[in-house]
């Protein structure tokens, strides 16, 4: 079977070198990696996150209705996927932006032939608008996604790399662990790498989540190889 993998990328990773918007530079970078990925031969989709421009929950409130505020989040990302599939393209990664959130000015519509037809087609499918709906986030909509296009795993990009047994920015001699699984990353408070909801929704279908650094030189590459990279949660 071809190798099939979907990663999630914050918004926050997007903003690379800046606060808040987008790094160009960071874009190029992830392009050369995810370029290697494909050369590989596998499949690649990538759920893009919006906290770079807005998280609902935390713009919510004094007049702005959660609601509007997950929609004013939801086309954060949308920014976020369409500048990165021109950064991607500029790099000669084909790439094409579906979006769950209905922009058809910008973007084409998310269905789910669309994306196997892109995907078939050699071509990077970066989803914008998380599942469309609010009260949601794009970790719960990147294990939805990918259990609906059939990926062997959730790569979950972190500024660390892996998860520990205790917060390592705060304790010297905190360990990162090479395998949790899926009850201890749900009943664990302190496991935070990943919405509950989603890492509940991973659990229920048994889809592998895997929490790394894509930061890190060559680990997107390492990952289409096959090897371990960060804390594999199952
Ligand atoms: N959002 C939403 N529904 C979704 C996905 C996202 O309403 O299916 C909104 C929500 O307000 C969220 C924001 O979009 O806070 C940005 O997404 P997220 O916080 O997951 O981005 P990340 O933290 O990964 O950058």
């Amino acid at each position: 079977m071809q190798k099939r993998v979907l990663l999630k990328i914050s918004g926050e990773q997007l903003a690379g070198q800046y606060e808040h918007g987008i790094d160009p530079q960071f874009g190029g970078w992830l392009a050369q990696e995810v370029k290697a990925f494909a050369e590989n031969g596998s499949q690649i989709i990538i759920m893009v996150g919006g906290g770079n421009f807005v998280r609902g929950a935390q713009i919510a409130g004094k007049g702005i209705k959660r609601v509007t505020a997950d929609h004013m989040g939801m086309l954060g990302t949308v920014m976020n996927a369409i500048a990165l599939t021109d950064i991607f393209e500029k790099h000669d990664v084909p790439t094409r932006c579906l979006s769950n959130i209905f922009a058809q000015q910008v973007s084409e519509n998310f269905s789910h032939r669309l994306a196997e037809k892109h995907l078939a087609a050699g071509r990077v499918v970066i989803v914008a608008g998380g599942v469309g709906r609010p009260y949601f986030t794009t970790d719960t909509a990147a294990v939805n996604l990918a259990l609906e296009l059939d990926c062997q795993a959730v790569y979950k990009a972190t500024k660390v790399d892996g998860v520990y047994n205790k917060d390592p920015a705060q304790y010297s001699d905190a360990v990162r662990l090479d395998h949790v699984s899926f009850k201890e990353a749900v009943d664990n408070d302190h496991i935070r790498v990943m919405d509950k909801a989603a890492m509940a929704l991973a659990m229920e279908h048994k889809l592998k989540i895997v929490v790394f650094d894509a930061l890190q030189e060559d680990n997107i590459r390492r990952v289409a190889r096959g090897e371990h990279v960060g804390t594999e949660v199952s």
